[in-house]
């Protein structure tokens, strides 16, 4: 994958980093969003097992071996940048799920709507929030759940809650 200085994947980095739609639908599967130049490799260790790898010295971009991840959400955390999601979208329903590091304060309370952003920053609709996993272990970086349109599982990356909710 091509670095970015802006940290933010481009549409012909999406093409190369997306999972097949085949194992999109096998089940829940990270997307790492990490295309700096910076030296950093939690993920790497966080995983359990093994599926992430940084080919080369310790500023690589990362890569993760989609058949062996698992979804289970661990490595979400670990990562200081906020630059690895998991999306869930083997269901056959109009809507997925993106579980997205959200380390803003107050957290959302679930079920509540929230306006959806894309990678960018920019409104994309609306979200609901499903889940919200908030561990000692997880370090103060909690895992929102987050229920979207099914074909906006690849735009939505960020959350923001809406005016008179905080
Ligand atoms: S979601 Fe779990 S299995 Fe997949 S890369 Fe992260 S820690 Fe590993
Ligand atoms: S921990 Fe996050 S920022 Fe660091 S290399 Fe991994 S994905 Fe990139």
């Amino acid at each position: 994958m091509s670095y970015r200085s802006d940290g933010v994947l481009k549409k012909e980095d999406l093409q190369r980093a997306l999972p097949s739609e085949e194992r999109l639908r096998r089940g829940p599967v990270i997307i790492i969003e990490c295309v700096e130049y910076i030296p950093c490799n939690p993920c790497v260790a966080a995983c359990p097992k093994g599926a992430i790898t940084i080919d080369g010295d310790i500023n690589g971009t990362p890569e993760v071996d989609v058949e062996t991840c698992d979804g289970c959400g661990v490595c979400l955390s670990a990562c200081p940048g906020l630059a690895i999601f998991a999306v869930d979208a083997s269901g056959d329903g109009e809507t997925a799920v993106v579980r997205v590091p959200y380390e803003y304060r107050p957290l959302p309370e679930m079920g509540e709507e929230v306006t959806a952003l894309d990678r960018e920053g920019q409104a994309v609709g609306t979200a609901r929030v499903t889940k919200i996993v908030n561990s000692r272990a997880m370090d103060r970086t909690p895992v929102v759940s987050l229920e979207v349109e099914r074909d906006k599982v690849m735009e939505v990356r960020h959350f923001v809650r809406k005016k008179g909710a905080e």
